[in-house]
C-alpha cells in the first residue's frame, strides 16, 4: 500500500464524461489498497476565460482580486469530481487552497507555497476517504486568496506529495509523457523515458509546459518521485524525472528540445559607450519587476553602441515606456521592439562532455537561412532567438539533426 499523490490537468478534467473517466481512474488505484491525494485544475479554457472576463473590467486587472476570481475554477472541478466518486462508491471530500489550508505568500498571480497543513487531510485518508485539493490556490496569512501562477496546479500536487511525504506524484495530463519536444509541433518526437531534474527544469523554464517550473524544482528540493502520465490511456509508465543519470542508458548528448513564444526583443540604439550604460537601461526595468532574459551588448564604435534584450511579451509595451520616458536622459537614438519572435533551446547534461554542439544547431539553422539573432548559453543548454514564423521549421531540422527522432 502506497500513498499517491495525482494530479489531472484541464484537458483531464474538461467535460464531466471525462471527470467520470478520472473518478474510475482514481477508483482502481484505490481499490488497490492505495491512499490517494488529488490535486485538478480547472476545466481547460476555464482560466482564461475568467482572465477575459477580468480584462473586460480593468486592462490591468487588480492582482488581488484577479486571484479571487480565477481561483474559482478549480472550485467547481474539485466539487465535481467528489460528487463523481461518490456516486462509482468511492467515499471522498473536496477542499479548495484555503481549506486544507495550503498558505503562501503574498504575490498575487505568483505566489509560492510556503507550508501545507496535513491534518485534515490525514484524517480523511484514515477514514479511506480520496482527498481532493484545488490546484493552483492557496491563501496568505492575511486570508487573502492566492493563485500559483499559470500552470499552477503541478506544483500544487508535488507541494502536497512533499508534505505527506508521499510514495509518487503523478502527473496525468493530455500527453502520455515528457518528449523530446512538444508533439504537437514535431510529430516524430518521442517520449523519453527518463529525463533528470536538470534538464527537467531546464526545459519547463524555456517554454516545455508539460510541467510548471517550480513543480520540478520543488520536487528536486523535496526528493519527491515525480512522473509524467496520460489520462487518457490506461496502460503506461509515463516518463520518470530522475535525480541520477542512468549510468547504463546511452544517453543522447541532447535531451530535448524546448520553445517559447512568450518573449519580446527590445533593440536601443545608438547609447553612448560608457560604463554604466547597461545599468542605466536595465536598473529601471528591473525596478518595474520586468523579467530580463537574454542580454546582447554590441562593440561600440564611434563611440555609440546598440543595446538589445528579451522580456516577457506582455510586458514589452510597460518596458517600451518606461526607456522611452528616459531616452533623452541616456541619449538613445531609437528605442524599438519586436514580438514576432521565438526562443529555441535544445537541452542535455550530454553536453558537459561534449564539444561542437551549439556549432552543429547553428549549422543547422544556417542550412535552412535562418537568421540566428540572439545566443545565450549554460553548460546543458544552448538557447537562440529567431523569427517567429520559422519556429516550426527550426524545431523539426533541429529535432532530426540531433537524432532526436530515432529510438534511444
Ligand atoms: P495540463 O492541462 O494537463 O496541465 P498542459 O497543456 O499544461 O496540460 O501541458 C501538456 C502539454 O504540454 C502537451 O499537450 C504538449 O502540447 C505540451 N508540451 C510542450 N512540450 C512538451 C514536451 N517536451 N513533452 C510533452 N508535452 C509537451
Ligand atoms: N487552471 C490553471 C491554469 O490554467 C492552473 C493549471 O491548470 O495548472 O493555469
Ligand atoms: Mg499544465
Amino acid at each position: 500500500m502506497a500513498l499517491i499523490v495525482q494530479k489531472y490537468g484541464g484537458t483531464s478534467m474538461g467535460t464531466t464524461e471525462r471527470i467520470k473517466n478520472v473518478a474510475r481512474r482514481i477508483a482502481k488505484w484505490k481499490a488497490q489498497g492505495h491512499d490517494v491525494v488529488v490535486a485538478v485544475s480547472a476545466m481547460s479554457g476555464e482560466t482564461n476565460r475568467l482572465i477575459a472576463l477580468a480584462k473586460e473590467i480593468q486592462d490591468y486587472p487588480d492582482p488581488r482580486e484577479l486571484d479571487v476570481i480565477i481561483s474559482t475554477g478549480e472550485q467547481v472541478t474539485i466539487g465535481l469530481l467528489a460528487m463523481a466518486l461518490k456516486e462509482i462508491g468511492v467515499d471522498a471530500k473536496s477542499y479548495t487552497g484555503w481549506q486544507v489550508k495550503v498558505t503562501t505568500d503574498s504575490s498575487f498571480n505568483k505566489a509560492r507555497i510556503q507550508s501545507i497543513d496535513e491534518d485534515a487531510m490525514r484524517a480523511d485518508l484514515a477514514e479511506g476517504r480520496v482527498v481532493i485539493v484545488a490546484g493552483f490556490q492557496g491563501v496568505d496569512e492575511a486570508n487573502n486568496i492566492t493563485t500559483l501562477g499559470r500552470g499552477g496546479s503541478d506544483t500544487s500536487a508535488v507541494a502536497l506529495a512533499a508534505a505527506l511525504k508521499a510514495d509518487e506524484c503523478q502527473i496525468y495530463t493530455d500527453v502520455d509523457g515528457v518528449y523530446t519536444t512538444d508533439p504537437r509541433v514535431v510529430p516524430e518526437a518521442r517520449r523519453l523515458k527518463t529525463i533528470t531534474f536538470e534538464e527537467m527544469i531546464e526545459m519547463a523554464s524555456l517554454g516545455s509546459k508539460v510541467l510548471q517550473i517550480r513543480s520540478v524544482e520543488f520536487a528536486g528540493k523535496y526528493k519527491v518521485r515525480l512522473r509524467v502520465l496520460s489520462s487518457f490511456e490506461e496502460e503506461g509508465e509515463g516518463t520518470l524525472i530522475t535525480f541520477e543519470e542512468d549510468e547504463n542508458m546511452e544517453k543522447a548528448v541532447v535531451a530535448g528540445i524546448a520553445f517559447d513564444r512568450n518573449e519580446a526583443r527590445i533593440n536601443v540604439k545608438g547609447v553612448p559607450d560608457r560604463p554604466g550604460i547597461a545599468y542605466q537601461i536595465l536598473g529601471p526595468i528591473a525596478d518595474a519587476n520586468i523579467e530580463v532574459d537574454m542580454i546582447i551588448q554590441n562593440v561600440g564604435e564611434n563611440g555609440t553602441t546598440d543595446f538589445s534584450f528579451t522580456v516577457p511579451r506582455g510586458e514589452a509595451n510597460r518596458a517600451l515606456a518606461i526607456l522611452r520616458e528616459m531616452q533623452t536622459h541616456v541619449g538613445a537614438a531609437k528605442i524599438e521592439s519586436d514580438d514576432k519572435i521565438a526562443k529555441i533551446s535544445i537541452v542535455g547534461v550530454g553536453m558537459r562532455s561534449h564539444t561542437g554542439i551549439a556549432s552543429t544547431m547553428f549549422r543547422t539553422l544556417a542550412e535552412e537561412g535562418i537568421n540566428i539573432q540572439m545566443i545565450s548559453t549554460s553548460e546543458i543548454k544552448v538557447s537562440v532567438l529567431i523569427d517567429e514564423k520559422y519556429l516550426e521549421l527550426a524545431v523539426r531540422v533541429l529535432h532530426k539533426a540531433f537524432g532526436l527522432d530515432q529510438a534511444a
